[in-house]
């Protein structure tokens, strides 16, 4: 049989064609868009194949890291992006920083223990807590970032549309769950019953981080019941670091600090919002 010489067949089709195929199949994109440069590269330096081959595997492993950071960081949901890197911890001197920097490590998170910031309004929990859960997403974690309302809110509408326990399930399996702001909504009986099930599911299964403008004594006003608050804090507090952000709010010092440049003399400004728990239900 005689073929005319433009009859496309099987051998004809490129093999970078079919390389782009089976790469694509293999989950391998960073091989795919580098392996051409990187041959060139490697025949410039008269590297062997295992040299060729370890460069591509090199930068394919390096992508992929960064990519399931990317991923970690979205699933997360941070509302915003904070790091250590602009935590001015000489503003907050109670902050016990050598702690803070040890957790950023993530060996708590591997051991299961939880944490809790404490302190008024304005003293940075909730950027440490934002920074605590990028560094765990850099180590490549399960993150969750959600508010105590908010949380709350999730779980009383899981329930009402029956699907709980698909929540809780997937509350379940992250490695660290944030609830940031426990103490400036007071919660219904019902809602606090499904946060106290999460913290007490979570319990010595995964790492929870807890920010609170409340000292521990005042939860249970948070949780309407002695009893629940007692249990709660009971397993919450059995493996925990403690940091405490007594000092001044930064927000406010940073507005002193201006209005004093502004007009040199005034050294006192009245803070106009009012700490502590409103009195709206969830
Ligand atoms: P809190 O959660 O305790 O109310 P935030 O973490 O929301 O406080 O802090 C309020 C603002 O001030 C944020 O923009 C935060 O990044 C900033 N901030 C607070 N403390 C510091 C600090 N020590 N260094 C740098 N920025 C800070
Ligand atoms: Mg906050």
């Amino acid at each position: 049989m005689t073929m005319s010489p433009d009859t496309p067949t099987l051998t004809a089709v490129p093999p970078q064609v079919l390389l782009g195929n089976h790469l694509k199949a293999l989950k391998l994109p960073t091989f795919a868009r580098e392996y051409e440069k990187v041959a060139m590269e490697a025949a410039q330096d008269r590297a062997d194949y295992p040299r060729y081959l370890l460069r591509l595997c090199e930068l394919e492993r390096i992508d992929r890291e960064r990519r399931n950071i990317e991923r970690r960081i979205r699933a997360a949901r941070f509302p915003q992006t904070k790091s250590l890197d602009t935590f001015d911890f000489a503003a907050q001197p109670s902050l016990n920083k050598a702690l803070v920097l040890e957790l950023a490590r993530c060996e708590w998170i591997e051991k299961r223990q939880n944490c809790i910031a404490l302190g008024p309004s304005g003293t940075g929990k909730t950027h440490i807590a934002l920074a605590l859960g990028l560094a765990a997403c850099q180590k490549n974690q399960s993150v969750a970032f959600t508010t105590a309302a908010a949380l709350v809110h999730e779980l009383m509408e899981a329930r009402d549309e029956r699907r709980l326990r698909v929540l809780q399930k997937h509350l379940n399996t992250v490695k660290l769950l944030i609830v940031d702001e426990l103490g400036y909504v007071p919660f219904t009986a019902v809602g606090s019953e499904l946060l106290f099930e999460v913290f007490s599911q979570r319990y010595e299964r995964g790492t929870t981080l807890v920010t609170s403008n409340l000292p521990f004594d005042e939860w249970t006003s948070v949780f309407g019941s002695e009893r629940l608050t007692g249990a709660l804090l009971d397993r919450l507090t059995h493996h925990v670091h403690i940091l405490e952000m007594n000092g001044e709010s930064f927000r406010l010092a940073t507005s002193k600090r201006t209005q004093r440049r502004a007009s040199p003399g005034l050294n006192t400004i009245t803070k106009k919002t009012t700490e502590g728990a409103n009195t709206t239900e969830i």
